[in-house]
């Protein structure tokens, strides 16, 4: 017998019906030994997270308000989940000292870890199984960093006491007890955490969709599901721009070499998707060489020019320099032997740019210095690349087919991805055709 921990998103558990769905998945396969749920999510467009409420509840409290009419709302939510579920315990008790608790502390993190907390407890007696808090077993350091091996050796010494246990994902604790929340969508991470302490088979995060697609359904029509694919690989789809999971949750799996399994909680025969650390070679189908595409608008491409600029001691170094005296990290270098060229991310430069420009004037004194806005990235990213001549003139052409004009080309060492950097008003254009160019129907 294996031990898989399941995670379940807040559209999973956002009423009675979907806490339904999640038992009848639970118990249909006896290797899920451990639950890590969200706060109910939305039900409908226009719905409200109860974690967004709680926000709301604790800046109530902040300006010595009420937060009474609030907290209503997010108790008829777990009241009514409760009574139809017939669930026999004092949900009353628990929302009233919940209540009282989010006006004592005047915490933004207390307030907001209730939502899991709360949904952790309706859903440990649901399926009769125990509950751990994890304000317990998730530790932070005095500064707010997430302490990893601290709580892996609390957690798993925690989860041996316990054959079968809910734990309640977004928070944990200070060293002092206090509670701190990571991130928004951060019960992935504590999923993560629990499945590496756990030494799980396999992590199982369910959600409102059957896995990770190849490119943005907004932009590229029904793009096909991925079936596999590395934490590598899903690491530079995230970092430009797509979405299921919370970037960090990707860290405590990957090095657990625990695979990640994306599903949906909506249709559970869908196998979803499988994050691995090596993907099988022939994981992809027929000749498709790509994982997939993602992409980000608002950077800013700063061109340095100098003649004999590659001869010149350090000038790579003065220029980066500048960068990182005024706090701004870059995306990407590309560089010719006159011109260095920076890809820099537009919100970063909001309030430095001039300043770093004059910084540059000084320090490098550049023949010009051309600073392009309005600048679109495009990673295509794929182990398939690596080792397929020919790859590159494919996208350049299906580019160069749909009339769009390539500013920027960075190509990793690793070959396993293609960036480059369009005008803005390309990206949707360029997107599509990067898609066709490799993914047939
Ligand atoms: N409930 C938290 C949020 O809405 C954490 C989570 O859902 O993962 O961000």
């Amino acid at each position: 017998m294996g031990i898989k921990v399941a995670k379940f998103g807040g559209s999973s558990l956002c009423d009675a019906e979907h806490f339904r769905k999640v038992k009848a998945i639970i118990e249909s396969d006896p290797d899920y030994r451990y639950v890590v749920p969200s706060a109910p999510g939305k039900r409908f467009d226009g719905d409200e997270k109860i974690t967004d409420l709680l926000y709301q509840c604790h800046r109530q409290v902040e300006s010595n308000r009420s937060h009474e009419e609030i907290f209503k709302k997010i108790a008829d939510r777990y009241l009514g989940i409760a009574r139809e579920l017939g669930l026999d315990f004092d949900v009353e008790g628990l929302l009233i000292e919940t209540s009282n608790a989010i006006r004592q502390y005047k915490n933004p993190d207390f307030a907001a870890s209730r939502g899991e907390y709360l949904n952790g407890m309706l859903l440990s007696k649901y399926l009769g199984w125990d509950f751990i808090d994890a304000q317990d077993v998730v530790k932070f350091d005095r500064q707010g960093s997430f302490a990893s091996e601290w709580t892996n050796e609390i957690m798993r010494e925690a989860l041996q006491k316990h054959s079968h246990a809910v734990i309640p994902g977004f928070y944990g604790s200070y060293p002092n007890g206090d509670v701190h929340t990571f991130s928004r969508g951060g019960s992935d991470i504590s999923g993560a955490i629990v499945a590496r302490a756990a030494q799980a088979d396999v992590y199982v995060n369910w959600t409102d969709v059957s896995g990770f697609m190849m490119a943005d359904p907004r932009i590229v029509k029904n793009p096909k599901c991925i079936r596999e694919l590395s934490y590598r690989e899903l690491r530079e789809l995230s970092y430009m721009g797509a979405t299921v999971l919370h970037e960090d949750a990707i860290f405590p799996v990957h090095k657990a070499g625990i695979p990640t399994n994306i599903r949906n909680t909506n249709a559970p025969e869908d196998p979803g998707t499988m994050i691995v650390v090596n993907p099988s070679p022939d994981h992809r189908p027929g000749d498709q060489i790509i994982t997939g595409i993602a992409g980000h608008k608002n950077f800013t491409l700063l061109s340095i020019e100098k003649a004999m600029m590659n001869s010149e001691y350090g000038f790579g170094r003065r220029v980066l320099q500048a960068l990182e005296d005024f706090g701004v990290s870059f995306e990407h270098l590309p560089t010719g032997i006159d011109t260095m060229s920076v890809v820099v991310a537009d919100k970063e430069l909001v309030t430095r740019k001039d300043q770093i420009i004059q910084r540059i004037q000084q320090t490098c004194q550049p023949d010009s210095i051309e600073i392009s806005a309005g600048i679109a990235l495009i990673a295509t990213v794929g182990h398939g690349m690596t080792s397929a001549p020919g790859t590159a003139a494919r996208l350049f052409t299906a580019l160069y087919e749909a009339g769009v004009n390539i500013r920027m080309i960075d190509q990793g060492s690793s070959e396993m991805n293609i960036i480059v950097g369009i005008d803005i008003k390309d990206f949707e254009t360029a997107m599509n055709a990067i898609y066709r160019a490799f993914v047939k129907d």
